[in-house]
């Protein structure tokens, strides 16, 4: 039997194939049928063309059902699907088209689904083993080269069964699908979710405030980013009945304050259900559909996956094995190597701890790690702090050249007060050397599209602030 992912998320689409996938803004619906079809026509044109099993698909584009047509027929005819941020520049692209040396590069889903209608649709599947490649994800990486991530399609599908069952969807589900479709978020997570129990989707192109309030009158699950959390708390629109029909906000890829967490149970009634992953591994961990959701905390490790903490200190850099783990980066075999210990466990890069009962509380990349005066300071520890403080929405801290202490530790902070007693409220609640120096206000923080904070560029930004 066949392990590619197409032939597992097509067996769970509605036998009455005119169900409806995506319910688009201005009222029209595809249907799964439509989607189906879709595939199979470009998997033929992708054969047509010669394409081979393994070939690199590349697209760059806004989002689109035709896109995601394009995604699955990738699979179906066994190829490699290589989603690129549409934000990229020229120079950008070049880098990964030289890299993933891909066959095609797709920049018009709507124009390249309609020509491949004039292919013979693919009717059989392309088998493939389940660790063979199905698609290259770019880590967003803020320092050094961006890598592929590797994942196969044992490891899409171990993970997409994994989340579909622990979050309890039902073919009665509507997703608010309103997350880019470039990412392991939106393609993954939110996508596969909707797919493996045939429920339709309310596809937005991006989050607008408008369009995700009218699709909540029909949604039963929102995915988001916690931004998009945040964006909806400073709407007074968004009421408790908005958020009535829904039986579950999720939220992950970046931090959730606790005081979103917090403002939305006030607000709502709900809890957000807060999960934890990465490029390399998709969904990592997530709190639980019943019982306790813990504002801060990421939850339990999902069914099949082993985590402990590295270094044998209580907090430490946080490492994975399991089947939903990717296969390495693309073409990196010694950064891959370095990237897993001996037992084959791979190396997160997050800095975490596990309470006694089991669950994970993530205190940051291990990269942002400050080391001031020869001791090591959490930014997160230190922003938890701050973020209580009243005139502050939101904090980031890094560490900037010092003379005396080789980093500095500084926190830009997202609102208002004063520098001076801010600081001396910090160094009344934590050791002085984890206080900040400084204090930057700020209006906003930079983030990247999928709402972290892009703490190299306050780096860079703040760099010469004690030189
Ligand atoms: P990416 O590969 O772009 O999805 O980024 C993955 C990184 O996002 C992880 O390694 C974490 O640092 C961060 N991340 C994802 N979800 C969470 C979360 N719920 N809480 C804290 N950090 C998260």
């Amino acid at each position: 039997m066949t392990e590619n992912l197409y032939d597992l998320l097509a067996s769970r689409f509605p036998a009455d194939r005119d169900r409806p996938c995506f319910l688009l803004s201005d009222g029209s619906e595809i249907s799964y049928g439509d989607l189906e079809a879709g595939a199979a026509h470009v998997a033929g044109r992708l054969a047509a063309e010669g394409v081979r099993p393994g070939d690199r698909i590349a697209l760059q584009a806004e989002k689109s059902p035709e896109g995601i047509m394009v995604y699955l027929g990738v699979l179906k005819a066994g190829a490699v699907y290589l989603p690129l941020n549409a934000a990229y520049t020229a120079s950008e692209v070049d880098y990964f088209l030289k890299d993933a040396e891909p066959s095609t590069f797709i920049t018009d889903p709507p124009a390249w689904v309609r020509e491949a209608r004039g292919h013979a649709p693919l009717d059989t599947t392309v088998a493939r083993a389940a660790d063979d490649l199905a698609s290259l994800i770019y880590t967003s990486g803020t320092t050094g080269r961006s890598k592929g991530a590797m994942l196969s399609h044992g490891a899409l599908a171990a993970n997409a069964l994994a989340l579909h069952e622990a979050w309890g969807f039902t073919p009665d589900d509507v997703l608010l699908h309103a997350l880019p479709v470039f990412h392991v978020h939106g393609l993954f997570v939110a996508l596969h979710c909707a797919l493996l129990s045939g429920c339709p989707m309310v596809w937005l192109p991006k989050f607008t405030d408008a369009e995700v309030l009218a699709g909540l009158d029909r949604a039963t699950v929102m995915m988001g980013v916690p931004t998009f959390y945040t964006r909806l708390l400073a709407n007074p629109d968004f009421t408790r009945a908005k958020a009535d029909g829904v039986r579950v906000f999720i939220s992950g890829s970046a931090p959730l304050l606790p005081s979103t967490f917090d403002d939305f149970v006030e607000r709502t009634g709900q809890r957000i259900l807060e999960r934890y992953g990465m490029s390399e591994a998709v969904i990592i961990t997530t709190n639980p559909l019943a019982g306790g959701r813990l504002p801060g905390s990421v939850g339990y490790p999902l069914p099949g996956v082993e985590l402990r903490i590295g270094g044998g200190e209580q907090t430490g850099v946080i490492e994975i094995r399991g089947p939903s783990v990717f296969s390495g980066y693309w073409r990196m075999p010694e950064k891959t190597a370095e990237e897993f210990t001996a037992d084959g466990f791979f190396i997160t890069g997050d800095v975490g701890r596990r309470d006694p009962d089991g669950r994970v509380w993530i205190s940051g990349r291990a990269k942002d790690l400050i080391i001031s005066g020869g001791y090591n300071v959490y930014p997160k520890e230190v922003e938890l702090v701050l973020d209580e403080l009243p005139g502050v929405i939101e904090s980031a801290v890094i560490g900037v050249p010092h003379p005396d202490f080789g980093e500095g530790v500084v926190a830009v902070v997202m609102g208002q007060g004063d520098e001076a007693a801010m600081v001396a409220e910090a160094r009344r609640q934590l050791a002085a050397y984890k206080a900040p120096k400084r204090i930057v206000f700020v209006d906003e923080l930079p983030r990247n599209a999928m709402g972290k904070v892009q703490k190299n560029l306050l780096r860079d930004r703040y760099g010469d602030l004690f030189g």
